[in-house]
């Protein structure tokens, strides 16, 4: 084998798990991530930490594993990242860290989230923890959010010896990681819980079932003693299109469709939640949200189709998901866009009508803007439809927080540092750049306890 050539990963057969939900890529072999990390050059002035969100010293760990010692190479993992089973699996490394590696130039660029999925899984298998001795300040910081902005906020702040509490709506923590992302691609137990559970070994206390702007305000939260606040509330409410029909039976979010799947866990089959599932689903949207939202549905036995109105070049889904996809047999209809869903007699979704589309000049952002083919619709039979067109911030905590600024989507404004307008309140993550990604909802909770240390220092 050329060193130009990547180290294949295995994943399970589409046909059998497709009947099941659990993890589709089965991870590198030890001896296959040594092959793998032994391709890395080890290049003077390496790109791809400029491509990483968290500037990981990518070489560095890489180079541990081709030398067999995997606990060190989690030990430098561990310096930046307090998810890296987490990134491993779900991060798009092919516009990140991967699309910047030189041996991209002339091959295959190294598998690096691969090996950062094999490094922090051989930390778990292995229990291996890396705990340093923290000195505590004796100062107060409060964490709104459990998603992956918030834990690494309250991670970075713990290990700076602040006492953080994280406070979280739900019963579950992980935000998105754990209510989102489904089990074939991200499990739960084996991982999520595990990196999770890594937070309260640094000391951060977590409490859940606690709804910040209901059961108590920012403002109480500095009454109760605590110096500053971080917000990490992530984008939770769902955008609909706004066409005819969207409100009959059989019409969901994806947002609830995959709560109900994943959080209240009625894709294991003892489970009693109740959850819709058609026969023909149609899935509207082309990224991560909309590829879960589809495979699960076809986990649940369903015939899905995705609507997409640009072509498969553009799909702002991971690469490796959309492969996935196509392989368990979901059918894309590219270039196309729902006008309007047509209902029986009974209030239930029966057929969309669509139309098919064509990309004209390219917008402000550089991407090429779809319109409407005249005359080119068409319609097609549908019991179940899940829109999965991107979501806004839930406003609650704008409205119960005194003169903290957020723009016309109710994103909450603040700087790189995720410095707001209002004097101790920090936010970052998705309730600040709208729906984004893991890595950097991780990289602005990083930033943010680095300001929060800085004010409180002053
Ligand atoms: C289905 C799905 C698939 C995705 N797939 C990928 C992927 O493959 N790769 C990738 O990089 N990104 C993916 N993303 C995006 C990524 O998960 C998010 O960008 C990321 O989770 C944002 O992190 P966050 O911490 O800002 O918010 P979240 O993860 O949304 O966490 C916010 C947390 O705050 C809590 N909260 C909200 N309001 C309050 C309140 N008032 N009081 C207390 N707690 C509150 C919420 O319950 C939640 O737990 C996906 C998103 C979804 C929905």
């Amino acid at each position: 084998m050329t060193k130009l050539k990547r180290v294949e990963v295995s994943y399970r057969d589409p046909s059998i798990r497709i009947k099941d939900f659990e993890e589709v890529c089965l991870g590198y072999t030890e001896e296959e991530a040594r092959k793998e990390a032994a391709r890395c050059i080890q290049c003077k002035n390496p790109h791809c930490i400029s491509g990483c969100p968290v500037a990981i010293d990518i070489p560095g760990f890489i180079k541990k594993i081709a030398d067999g010692n995997f606990k060190e190479s989690y030990e430098i993992l561990s310096t930046y990242t307090s998810l890296p089973a987490v990134c491993g699996r779900v991060c798009p490394q092919e516009d990140q860290c991967e699309k910047y590696c030189i041996m991209g130039r002339k091959g295959d660029p190294l598998a690096i989230g691969k090996l950062e999925r094999f490094a922090a899984d051989y930390a778990l298998e292995n229990n291996i923890e890396i705990l340093k001795k923290i000195e505590k300040n004796g100062k107060k910081v409060a964490v709104v959010g459990s998603g992956p902005a918030g834990i690494t906020c309250a991670g970075e702040l713990a290990k700076l010896g602040y006492e953080v509490s994280l406070f979280e709506a739900l019963h579950k923590v992980g935000g998105v990681l754990t209510y989102g992302i489904p089990e074939f691609r991200l499990p739960k137990e084996k991982i999520v819980a595990r990196e999770i559970a890594n937070l309260e070994k640094l000391g951060v206390e977590i409490k859940k079932n606690v709804l910040i702007g209901r059961t108590y305000t920012i403002d109480d939260l500095f009454d109760q003693g605590y110096e500053a606040v971080f917000i990490g509330s992530g984008a939770g409410s769902p955008v609909f299109m706004g066409i005819p029909g969207e409100n009959l039976n059989g019409v969901f979010s994806a947002n609830e469709f995959l709560t109900r799947a994943n959080l209240m866990e009625a894709y294991k089959k003892a489970s009693d939640t109740p959850i819709f599932l058609g026969k023909e689903v149609l899935v509207v949207g082309g990224g991560n949200v909309a590829m879960d939202a589809a495979r699960t549905a076809k986990r649940f036995g369903s015939n899905v189709k995705v609507i997409y109105r640009r072509t498969k070049d553009e799909l702002p889904a991971r690469v490796e998901e959309v492969e996935n996809a196509l392989e368990e047999g979901i059918e894309f209809l590219f270039l196309a866009n729902p006008l309007e869903i047509l209902g029986d007699d009974h209030g239930w979704v029966k057929e969309v009508r669509a139309i098919k589309m064509e990309l004209g000049q390219e917008d402000a952002d550089g991407r090429k803007r779809p319109v409407p083919l005249p005359g080119s619709e068409f319609t097609f039979k549908t019991d179940m439809i899940i829109l999965a067109l991107g979501t806004n911030p839930n406003p609650l905590i704008s409205q119960t927080t005194a003169d903290l600024k957020v723009d016309e989507k109710k994103r909450i404004i603040a700087d790189d540092f995720g410095i707001t307008n209002k004097d101790g309140v920090f936010a970052g993550g998705d309730c600040v750049s709208g729906s984004a990604t893991v890595i950097l909802a991780m990289g602005a909770g990083k930033k943010a306890a680095q300001a929060i240390d800085e004010y409180l220092k002053k």
